[in-house]
């Protein structure tokens, strides 16, 4: 509450004080921002255009029962189920998660070999430090290039260039070797800066394809991430990588699910601890009653009936 309504300043004799907070001095951050007197762990969310008020829940399960040919003995499969439930507040973002998920998963011996996430929860380092800490694939789309460069028909982004990682060189498709190669970081993330020199920038004839600066300059990753994430993005944009992307999507009936039998769009009590063990509880309901119905050949899905039929008993 202090934060909030509180800033730290010094006054004009350099001296520390504390006033109140004002417009001008923006907001707490949403991580430390209380949103409701009654529950102090809640926090403010939001996902493209659903805002609210509380907590988020990160579901995993299994995704390889497949149906079979009806009639048949593998008709009914054993179902899928939940392997995983992790609850934050609502201002955490998603994949600052991953991570957390496969240690849980690792506890419990329930690490998958492949992992299908959304686009929320992958990060360039991700891709490498779960194959390296837990041995698992991330099948996911990993963000384009947004670079000026990607976006322009028949600019030289980052792919146009050969990086040469030995040598610290980097090769221009007009030939050209780059003139500095600094390692650093940028926001906390491991980083390499590459620059041509003006001298061979500036009379390139292929300059506008490349820079509207004086000189090009490139950014790129340590190997192991770059390589992981070119090699992402030219897999995501295979026919066969959408069809087995598809598998994610079964995670949006599980989802749909817990909001229709368990009515999970709301905290039933106070307090991240509670939420934390309602929503296990919520889990443990919805795998039941997935084993209930595989154990007495039940089926969860309905035939649909149209209105149409419906109507016709009727007339
Ligand atoms: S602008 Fe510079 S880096 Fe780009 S293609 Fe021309 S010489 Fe190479």
């Amino acid at each position: 509450m202090l934060l909030q309504n509180f800033v730290v300043t010094t006054d004009r004799q350099g001296r520390e004080v504390i006033r109140m907070r004002e417009a001008s001095d923006g907001l707490p951050p949403a991580r430390s921002k209380i949103t409701s007197p009654y529950d102090l762990d809640a926090r403010r969310g939001r996902k493209r255009n659903l805002a609210w008020n509380g907590y988020k829940l990160h579901i995993s399960e299994t995704c390889d029962a497949v149906a079979g040919q009806p009639g048949t003995s593998d008709a009914l499969p054993p179902p899928n189920l939940i392997t995983n439930v992790a609850t934050t507040d609502a201002s955490v973002a998603d994949a600052a998660m991953t991570e957390p998920i496969h240690h849980d998963l690792a506890r419990r011996g329930l690490l998958p070999a492949e992992h299908y996430l959304d686009s929320g929860y992958p990060s360039a380092d991700l891709l490498v430090s779960s194959h390296t800490d837990f041995g698992i694939t991330l099948i996911t789309p990993i963000l384009a290039d947004t670079s000026t460069q990607a976006k322009t028909p028949g600019g030289y982004d980052r792919t146009a260039f050969t990086i040469d990682y030995h040598h610290n060189q980097a090769t221009c498709p007009q030939g050209h070797t780059n003139a500095n190669w600094i390692p650093g970081h940028q926001r906390g993330t491991e980083v390499i800066t590459i620059g041509f020199s003006a001298t061979v920038c500036r009379p390139c004839p292929d300059k506008a394809r490349c820079t509207t600066a004086s000189r090009r300059q490139l950014t790129i990753r340590p190997p192991s991430v770059q390589q992981a994430v070119d090699h992402a993005r030219t897999e995501q944009a295979t026919k066969q990588w959408q069809a087995t992307y598809a598998h994610r999507a079964g995670v949006e009936a599980t989802i749909a699910q817990s909001i229709k039998i368990t009515d999970t769009r709301h905290a039933r009590y106070h307090g991240l601890p509670k939420t934390r063990l309602e929503h296990a509880f919520k889990a443990t309901a919805l795998n039941l009653i997935r084993l209930y119905a595989w154990w007495t050949g039940h089926t969860l899905q309905p035939q649909h009936t149209s209105h149409l039929t419906r109507l016709q008993p009727t007339a």
